[in-house]
């Protein structure tokens, strides 16, 4: 099949997309003409300064063009809308041969099909002197200024596309190119009449009978762009023959550079968590890389939003809506591509990484060209008695979720609590270890809201409530200078908050919080925001640590002796010139997420990288109820002022004015409104499953990763084990029989698979809690091992 054919067979859509975006175009165009221009019109009467006609003239196809360029087919064509443009592209070599040729034709047969479509509905009115199917003519001034301005305006339009597209402002191409043409229509068109597209000026020409001067129009805009594109070509490279790159429209381009001969398929940046460091570092790259298609961005997260950590205190009292705080990750990269899934382990020998199974228990594994490390810390309460089981850690959405839930419920509890006092004093003792940002802004949210919302629980006495903060320092707020920390201190037990300084939280039970001296406070609320720890991927992986686990990077942030590896935020331990490390804070990482970025595009491109070395500025902590410490540039707020300065920064780093919006509305509804007191249950996921397999249909493959062992509760099923392409049934099972447990016990992939022989439901526990199991019941490990190895015996 010729290319032509072929091109043909593949982009039809997007050379009909051109069509009928170039038809779009004329239509509005003539529409204009008539609506400004015709004598009859009333707008002509109205508007009766000829300069004021083309500034609104100019305005209606500025819009026209950015509505077209940003419309699903403008996205997905790249939007040309002319073959000048069309040509720019081809001399960078951003569109192939072929496809150039057929966007040129289609956008001339669009273009006439617009007059023609024009002339339909508006008759006479189009054809009159006056407006004369918008034919473009030189002015006054002759034909020699008309082509002189021609090829500039194409030449200035052609130079902002490529270099606006071709920056981190990327997606504003489309306003860029439709204002141009506002302004050219405004100011340059007594000069030429403003065509810059010789497929518009055919069109218009072709319709009216009307050939004068055309040539001008066939010969300067093309000359303008290729020149743009030359002067282009001289200083960069790389790129994609799209106004607007959307990351949800094919791109024939793109797919085009990856099918040619000799063609490697784009390099891929791995980005390793979906907070701060993640997110801004995928932002970052996206901007730079902009749409050249030799690097794809892939973003791995467990979650597919990203959390707003510093406003995360406030979904305790609700004061924000739960999914205000939060924002899609495919809205905020929407470029990348996005694995929702847990990261499982790196090897940075082997340059990959391994996510867990999704529905399917195959191994997922990502080969990186580059990979960013930004998984933070976790909250890790091992090694201190009955705390895993019996503190409420807060470090994420569901840890702030579940608080709010869980303090309403002992509200609810205490409420109507009359016969055991222990238990109510318990309930309504609320108790937060921790004294730092964290821990003093959630014990502050936590007082406001108890207290405030107890007011609706006739039967609870305010005096009954206790709320205390436990820290193992003699002052809380160590981070901020002494002044701010007795202020926080002051204003937190003015309200009611009881401090135990000096003090550390030792163990736990379901009934007490008990201290390193021994005392003993009655609660079934226990919050710890401490201890952090490295995130147990980074804790495993084989990369150069620092103290407290944190990855060594240089002051680059690259991992030292592994190149292309780059780490960054809470999970980073990055040297500072003044031979200290890093702050693990939200600002620190935006800003070290930007650097890796950078650095790793002059790893690719070339160039220089830089070292980190940003000092912060500033520190800021809410205290709930109009109250704040602030420490910017060295200056010290508290109160009404800090937290009004709080709110008002935070709000704008928040990333998306929709989400903007939704705060400063909830915020302002919070100070008029009673605090909600919804209770939210959610029956927790089972983790033992039950499935029911219908014959043929298979349990796991051979080769699968182990992860849940089996039983049959009803039915038959065939052990499958296969050789060099050969299948050999090795046992059938039946109710009662286990299978799964020796991926299990060996850490090892299935060494068969199961297929259902007859109908057959099982159940099923995950790999997690069968450890859990064998721990408390060793019994249950020893059956398991007898039991795989009489069946590795059976089958040697
Ligand atoms: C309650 C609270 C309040 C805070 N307030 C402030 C403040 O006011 N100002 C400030 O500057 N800093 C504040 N911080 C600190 C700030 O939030 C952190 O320093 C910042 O989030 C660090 O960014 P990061 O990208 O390193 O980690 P994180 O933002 O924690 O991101 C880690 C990401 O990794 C993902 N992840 C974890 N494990 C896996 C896995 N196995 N597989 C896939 N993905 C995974 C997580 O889902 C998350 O998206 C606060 C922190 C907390 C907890």
């Amino acid at each position: 099949m010729s290319a032509l054919a072929e091109a043909f067979r593949r982009h039809w859509p997007e050379y009909l997309m051109e069509a009928a975006g170039l038809a779009a175009f004329m239509i509005s165009a003539c529409f204009f003409a008539v609506l400004l221009e015709h004598p009859a019109s009333p707008v002509h009467g109205v508007v009766a300064n000829p300069a004021a006609r083309r500034a609104l003239g100019g305005l209606a196809m500025g819009l026209t063009a950015v509505a077209i360029i940003y419309s699903p087919w403008g996205r997905q064509s790249g939007a040309h809308l002319n073959p000048g443009v069309t040509l720019g592209f081809l001399r960078l070599g951003w569109i192939p041969r072929a496809d150039a040729a057929f966007y040129a034709a289609f956008q001339v047969a669009g273009a006439i099909a617009g007059v023609l479509l024009a002339w339909a509905a508006l008759g006479a009115r189009l054809s009159h002197p006056a407006t004369r199917f918008a034919v473009t003519m030189p002015g006054t001034a002759g034909p020699s200024a008309a082509l002189a301005a021609e090829a500039a305006i194409s030449f200035v339009l052609m130079t902002a596309v490529l270099h606006v597209s071709g920056s981190r402002y990327a997606r504003w191409t489309g306003v860029v190119a439709g204002a141009l043409v506002a302004l050219y229509i405004a100011v340059e068109a007594p000069l030429s009449g403003m065509s810059m597209n010789p497929a518009r000026s055919f069109a218009s020409a072709l319709v009216a009978g009307d050939w004068t001067a055309l040539w001008i129009y066939f010969l300067a805009p093309p000359l303008g762009m290729l020149l743009a594109a030359t002067v282009y070509a001289r200083r960069r490279s790389g790129g994609c023959a799209k106004l607007v790159h959307a990351a949800d429209k094919r791109c024939i381009f793109c797919e085009e550079r990856a099918r040619r001969p000799g063609t490697a398929s784009p390099r891929r940046i791995v980005i390793l968590g979906g907070g701060f460091g993640g997110i801004f570092t995928a932002r970052r790259l996206q901007q730079l890389l902009a749409g050249k298609g030799d690097y794809e961005i892939v973003l791995v997260s467990k979650e597919n939003y990203f959390v707003f950590q510093p406003m995360l205190p406030e979904v305790i009292s609700g004061t924000i809506g739960l999914t205000d705080l939060v924002s899609p990750i495919r809205q905020l990269v929407p470029g990348a591509e996005i694995h929702v899934r847990d990261v499982e382990s790196i090897d940075p020998e082997r340059r990959t990484v391994t996510t867990a199974p999704g529905f399917l228990p195959h191994a997922h594994t990502l080969p990186y060209d580059h990979l960013v490390l930004a998984l933070g810390t976790v909250t890790d309460f091992r090694g201190l008695r009955g705390l895993p089981e019996h503190a409420l850690p807060f470090k994420n959405l569901q840890d702030a979720l579940d608080l709010r839930n869980h303090v309403i419920r002992a509200l609810e509890e205490a409420a109507i609590e009359e016969h055991d006092a222990r238990l109510r004093k318990q309930l309504l003792t609320f108790v937060v270890a921790g004294g730092g940002f964290s821990g003093v802004e959630v014990v502050a949210e936590l007082n406001d809201f108890v207290r405030r919302v107890a007011r609706s629980y006739p039967q609870i006495d305010p005096a009954e409530i206790r709320v205390v903060l436990v820290h193992s320092q003699g002052r809380i707020l160590p981070e901020v200078g002494e002044k701010l920390g007795l202020f926080a201190q002051r204003i937190l037990r003015e309200r009611g908050v009881e401090l135990l300084l000096d003090a550390r939280l030792s163990a736990a039970s379901g009934e007490e919080a008990i201290l390193g001296d021994g005392m003993r406070i009655g609660t079934r609320t226990l919050v710890s925001t401490v201890p952090s720890f490295p995130h147990p991927v980074i804790d495993a992986v084989k990369l150069p640590k620092a103290r407290g686990g944190r990855i060594q990077v240089t002051p680059e942030l690259e991992v030292p002796g592994f190149p292309g590896v780059w780490a960054l935020g809470d999970c980073a331990s990055i040297p500072t010139p003044d031979g200290g490390s890093s702050p693990p804070t939200a600002q620190h990482a935006t800003r070290q997420a930007a650097l890796v970025a950078e650095n790793v595009v002059a790893s690719i491109r070339g160039g220089r990288r830089r070292a980190f070395d940003f000092k912060g500025l500033g520190k800021m902590g809410s205290l709930g109820s109009r109250s704040a410490v602030a420490e910017i540039f060295g200056l010290q707020i508290s109160g009404a002022l800090a937290w009004f300065l709080w709110r008002t920064i935070y709000l704008m780093k928040l990333p998306g004015l929709g989400r903007r919006l939704k705060i400063a509305a909830s915020w302002t509804f919070d100070l008029l409104l009673p605090p909600d007191s919804v209770l939210f249950r959610f029956s927790a996921p089972s983790s033992m499953l039950r499935e029911h397999f219908e014959p043929g249909q298979e349990v796991f493959h051979q080769g699968d990763l182990g992860d849940r062992i089996y039983s049959i509760v009803a039915g038959a099923a065939d052990v499958v084990h296969e050789a060099s392409g050969r299948e050999t049934i090795l046992a059938r099972l039946g109710p009662g029989d286990l299978f799964g447990e020796m991926a299990l016990l060996d850490q090892t992939v299935r060494s068969a698979t199961i297929r259902c022989a007859e109908p057959m439901d099982v159940w099923s526990l995950p790999k997690r809690e069968l450890a859990l199991l064998s721990q408390g019941m060793p019994e249950v490990r020893r059956s398991l091992e007898r039991l795989r190895d009489q069946r590795t015996k059976k089958a040697s």
